[in-house]
C-alpha cells in the first residue's frame, strides 16, 4: 500500500461513509429483504460505479480504469465496504455476466446490458447451481435443444441462485451438447427471467431470511442473440468469469478482524459467574488464538493478491484463503454465540445482545464454507494441485 493508495482508502472510506444505505448490517451476503431495500442497493451500486470505485476492471470504452486498472483499488473498496458493516453492492452476478460479456459477447450484447448493469438498473442472478451439480458442475442437466430459428428451447432446475426473485435476467449454464464429453457440450446463455416458463421459488434459510431460490424451467424459448459466445464454449466462458472474482477475499479478512474486535466487546460486557468473561483466562486464550489466527489470514490474502497482482497466482493460493476465511469465520461465530449463553437464543428485546447479531453470523457463518466451493473442494485442489498428492 503506497502513500497514494492510502489517500485512495481515506477517499474510499469517506464515499463509503456517506453513501452506504441504510440497511441493518447482516453477517454474509445477503439478499434484499423487500423492494425499498432493493431500491437502496440499486442506487448503491450505480452511486459505487458512477465515482469510479466499482467497475475498474472494466476496459476504458465501457467505463473501466482500462490498461491503468490497479486490484489494489478494489482491495480497498472491498476492505472498507466490510470495515463498515455495508451491505456488499447488488451485482455480484452482474459481475460476472459483464465480464463474460466483455471477453466473450457481441457489440449488441455489449451495449444492451452494461449500461443497465452500470447504473444499478438491472439485476442479474446466476443460474448454474442444479439439485444434483454443484461441486461437480459440469454435470448440470439443464437441457438447451436448438430450434429452427436459430434460437433454444430451455428445460430444467436450477437451485442456490442469489437474488433470483429479484433478478431481471439470469446467467445461465445450459447442456447444448449431450453427447460430448461433459465439460465440453455446455453454453452459456443470458434469459430473461420474465420469460413464460420461468419459475422462480424463494428458499427461506435458517437464518430467517430468503436469500436463494429454486428456479424452474419449462420450455423457456430463448432467441439466437441470448447464447454467450459460440456454442458448447460455455464452460470456459464461466470459468473466464468466475476468473475476475479475486479482490473478494480480502474484505472477507476485514470482515473477520470486525468481528474479533466485536467479540472483546462482548466479552467485555457478558458475565461468566461472578466475573466479565473477559476477566476469565480461557477465553482471554480463546480470543488470542482467533485474533492470531485472523492476522495470519490477513498475511496470507495479502501474500495471495500480491502473487495474482504479479500473475504469479498458484492453483492453490485462492484456495488456501477461502478455506482458511470460512473454517475461522464458524470458529469466532461459534465462540461469540458462546459467550451470549442461554440470551444468544433470542435476536430481538431487551434480553437480545447486540440485536441478535451472533446468532445471525453464527447460522450463516457455513454457508461460506459452502458458497463459491466447498471447504472439502478446496482441501482436494490444495492436496492435489499444492502439494501433489495423488487424487
Ligand atoms: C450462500 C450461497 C449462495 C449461493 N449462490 C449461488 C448462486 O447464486 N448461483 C449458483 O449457481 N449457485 C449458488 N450457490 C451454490 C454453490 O455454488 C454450491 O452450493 C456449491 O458449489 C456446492 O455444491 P452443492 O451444494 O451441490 O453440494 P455438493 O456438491 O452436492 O456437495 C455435498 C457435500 O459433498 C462434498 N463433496 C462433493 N464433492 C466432493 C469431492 N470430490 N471430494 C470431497 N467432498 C466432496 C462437499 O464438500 C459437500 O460437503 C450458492 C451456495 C451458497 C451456500
Amino acid at each position: 500500500m503506497t502513500a497514494e493508495l492510502e489517500d485512495y482508502r481515506r477517499q474510499v472510506r469517506d464515499f463509503v461513509e456517506r453513501k452506504a444505505p441504510p440497511i441493518a448490517p447482516k453477517a454474509g451476503v445477503r439478499s434484499a429483504e423487500n423492494a425499498d431495500e432493493l431500491a437502496l442497493l440499486k442506487t448503491w451500486t450505480r452511486d459505487l460505479f458512477a465515482a469510479g470505485h466499482y467497475g475498474g476492471s472494466w476496459p476504458a470504452e465501457y467505463g473501466g480504469d482500462g490498461p491503468g486498472y490497479r486490484l489494489e483499488r478494489d482491495v480497498i473498496l472491498g476492505e472498507e465496504i466490510a470495515r463498515r458493516r455495508a451491505p456488499a453492492p447488488v451485482q455480484g452476478a452482474a459481475n460476472l455476466v459483464a465480464h463474460a460479456l466483455i471477453d466473450f459477447g457481441t457489440d449488441a450484447q455489449k451495449s444492451a446490458y452494461l449500461p443497465g448493469i452500470r447504473s444499478g438498473e438491472l439485476i442479474f442472478c446466476q443460474l448454474f447451481s442444479e439439485p444434483g451439480a454443484g461441486s461437480d458442475l459440469a454435470s448440470l442437466r439443464t437441457k438447451a435443444i436448438r430450434q429452427d430459428d436459430g434460437g433454444f428451447r430451455i428445460s430444467g432446475q436450477k437451485v442456490w441462485t442469489t437474488n433470483g426473485q429479484w433478478a431481471d435476467y439470469g446467467y445461465l449454464l445450459a447442456r447444448t451438447c449431450p453427447e460430448a464429453p461433459k465439460h465440453k457440450g455446455i453454453s452459456a446463455f443470458i434469459i430473461d427471467m420474465r420469460s413464460p416458463g420461468v419459475d422462480v421459488r424463494p428458499l427461506r434459510e435458517m437464518t430467517g431470511t430468503a436469500d436463494f431460490n429454486e428456479v424452474f424451467l419449462d420450455d423457456v424459448l430463448v432467441s439466437a442473440d441470448a447464447l454467450i459466445g459460440t456454442v458448447d464454449d460455455g464452460w470456459r466462458i464461466a470459468n473466464s468469469s468466475l476468473g475476475h472474482e479475486r479482490a473478494g477475499v480480502a474484505s472477507n479478512a476485514v470482515r473477520l478482524q470486525r468481528n474479533i474486535e466485536a467479540l472483546y466487546e462482548l466479552a467485555g460486557t457478558v458475565r461468566r459467574g461472578d466475573r466479565f468473561a473477559l476477566d476469565d483466562d480461557a477465553v482471554r486464550d480463546r480470543l488470542g488464538e482467533l485474533a492470531a489466527s485472523v492476522d495470519a489470514l490477513s498475511a496470507l490474502v495479502y501474500a495471495s493478491l500480491t502473487r495474482a497482482s504479479r500473475g504469479e497466482q498458484r492453483p492453490h493460493d485462492a484456495p488456501m484463503t477461502k478455506l482458511m476465511f470460512s473454517e475461522l469465520g464458524v470458529e469466532i461465530a461459534a465462540f461469540a454465540l458462546e459467550l451470549c449463553g442461554e440470551a444468544g437464543v433470542v435476536t430481538g428485546g431487551a434480553c437480545a445482545v447486540d440485536n441478535g447479531r451472533w446468532q445471525d453470523e453464527f447460522l450463516y457463518a457455513r454457508a461460506y464454507t459452502i458458497a463459491g466451493g466447498s471447504s472439502e473442494i478446496m482441501r482436494n485442489i490444495i492436496a492435489e494441485r499444492g502439494l501433489g498428492l495423488p487424487r
